[in-house]
């Protein structure tokens, strides 16, 4: 029994270590999933932006150039202007970039731009032209036209003096930047957005085609509006303008990555959502982990029962004798032990088939072999389910009585004795038959601080004496 327990527990230990360990693999295999995750997400960063570099900065410094050219400036001032020849020189400049140049001058009352297309300043075309004269400042960025969406840069052209003539300008396709930020969101799930120093979104990635000039205020979209702003500023509550270029993770876990765009006065935002394709994943992994231990458990109780049924198979095999299946010796030793926990008084009882050998001399081994079946049955079918029988070796066998008197068990033992006296005992290579007696020795104790061997010894003497009184007897031993 000992032996089981012990064996049962190595089987849970291996088995829950088992679990742990793959559990603890795929957990860390996971974790070295994301991290690779977030790498290439973080990689992917970089090219982001030189895009911005090239497609925004540069088309800005075109435009920087073009309002501080000496010889843009002195053809703007002259009385007259050959408008193709301007148009051919705006397409040059906008040629090389993805861009359209333009120039508005005051002295003319002209805007063309590098496609030939060109308007009065005091027509709704130019209604940006008399808001941005006035305001202070050289430069302006402006998002206009809702029909087709383009990024302004506009500088203001002042003469040698230093008195304002104009503007000049280039004019970035919104939609290009669109599609440039869709293939990123796509792949990356980035979302861009881009802040002028009022904190006033001035494109992003979501909704770029939407977005509304900056100078209607009534539709602007602030920083501070953005939920995963909001989130950032309460977790980085110390650091309240977020140092530049720095990797943030805001409270649901998104990626936030910042750059300033110095020329503009801009900065750009890289929202990255590595944290919403980690929760994913943990999704599945605790989902594949449920399924993974309800299975491991059914598997785990199966193999508990398959061993527990090979086990009491064991040790029933052990414990029985083949041929009668009686319990054998030792297992009746056992049985001994458990009785003398549970009760004071036993009786054993010893029986001893008689001249058993001339049965098997007359007879034939086989036969004895039947005998000793049919006296095992004849001597279990009267007992208790207290009681145990068993085979003690040979031809002889053992029964344990607990809380019996040696009186009792001997009117037991008598009325068996002649039960077996009476069987004709087939030959089973004849059709004849014989009979044969057993005699019993009868031991009567009180369990405390006896053994086995103690009863074996008393009921030994009284078998010993009911031989010697010629057999067939059952005798108490005293
Ligand atoms: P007594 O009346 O004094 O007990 O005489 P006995 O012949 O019964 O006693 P003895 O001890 O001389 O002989 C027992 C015989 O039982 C000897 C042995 O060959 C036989 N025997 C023991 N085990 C088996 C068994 O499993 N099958 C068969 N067929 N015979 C067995
Ligand atoms: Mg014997
Ligand atoms: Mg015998």
């Amino acid at each position: 029994m000992k032996f089981g327990n012990k064996f049962d527990r190595y089987i849970a230990v291996i088995f829950f270590v088992t679990i742990v360990t793959v559990i603890l693999t795929s957990y860390f295999t996971l974790k070295d999933v994301i991290n690779s995750h977030n790498k290439q997400v973080q990689s992917a960063i970089t090219p982001l932006f030189s895009l911005v570099t090239s497609e925004i900065l540069r088309p800005l410094n075109v435009a920087n150039f073009m309002a501080k050219n000496q010889f843009v400036i002195d053809y703007a001032g002259q009385d007259k202007i050959d408008k193709d020849y301007v148009v051919s020189y705006l397409n040059k400049v906008a040629k090389s970039y993805n861009m359209i140049a333009f120039i508005a001058l005051e002295k003319h009352n002209l805007m063309v731009d590098s496609n030939g297309k060109e308007s009065t300043l005091n027509s709704s075309d130019t209604e940006w032209y008399t808001r941005l004269k006035d305001l202070p400042g050289e430069q302006f960025t402006d998002i206009g036209n809702a029909q087709n969406p383009h990024l302004y840069f506009d500088n203001k052209i002042r003469d040698r003096e230093g008195e304002f003539i104009g503007f000049t300008g280039v004019a970035l396709d919104l939609n290009y930047f669109a599609s440039k930020f869709q293939e990123y969101n796509e792949r990356f799930g980035f979302e861009l957005y881009f802040v002028d120093n009022n904190n006033i979104i001035t494109l992003s990635s979501n909704n770029i085609i939407k977005t509304e000039s900056h100078h209607r205020k009534g539709l602007m979209t602030r920083l501070s509006d953005l939920p995963w702003h909001q989130s950032l500023i309460k977790k980085n509550a110390a650091d309240k303008n977020l140092s530049s270029e720095v990797m943030y993770t805001s409270d649901d876990g998104l990626l936030i990555s910042q750059m300033p765009i110095q020329e503009l006065n801009w900065r750009m935002f890289i929202v990255s959502p590595p944290a919403a394709q980690q929760s994913e994943y943990w999704k599945i992994f605790i989902g594949r982990f449920i399924l993974f231990f309800i299975v491991a458990i059914i598997f785990y109780m199966i193999l508990l029962s398959i061993i527990n049924y090979l086990k009491s198979r064991l040790i029933k095999h052990a414990e029985t004798d083949h041929l009668t299946q009686l319990p054998n010796r030792s297992h009746v030793h056992s049985r001994f032990d458990d009785m003398a926990k549970r009760n004071d008084n036993l009786c054993l009882v010893l029986a001893d088939i008689d001249n058993f050998k001339n049965i098997n001399d007359t007879y034939g081994h086989l036969v004895g072999d039947d005998v000793l079946r049919i006296i095992s049955e004849q001597l279990s079918q009267t007992l208790r389910k207290v009681d145990v029988i068993g085979r003690w070796g040979g031809e002889e066998f053992v029964m344990l009585l607990p809380e019996t008197t040696a009186n009792q068990a001997h009117i037991i033992v008598e009325r068996i004795r002649k039960n077996i006296a009476a069987i004709s005992f087939p030959i089973s290579t004849t059709s004849g038959t014989f009979t044969t007696t057993i005699s019993f020795g009868i031991c009567e104790l009180p369990l405390e601080n006896k053994t086995i061997v103690d009863y074996i010894e008393g009921a030994d003497k009284a078998l010993y004496q009911a031989k010697s009184d010629g057999r067939n007897k059952s005798v108490i031993f005293n």
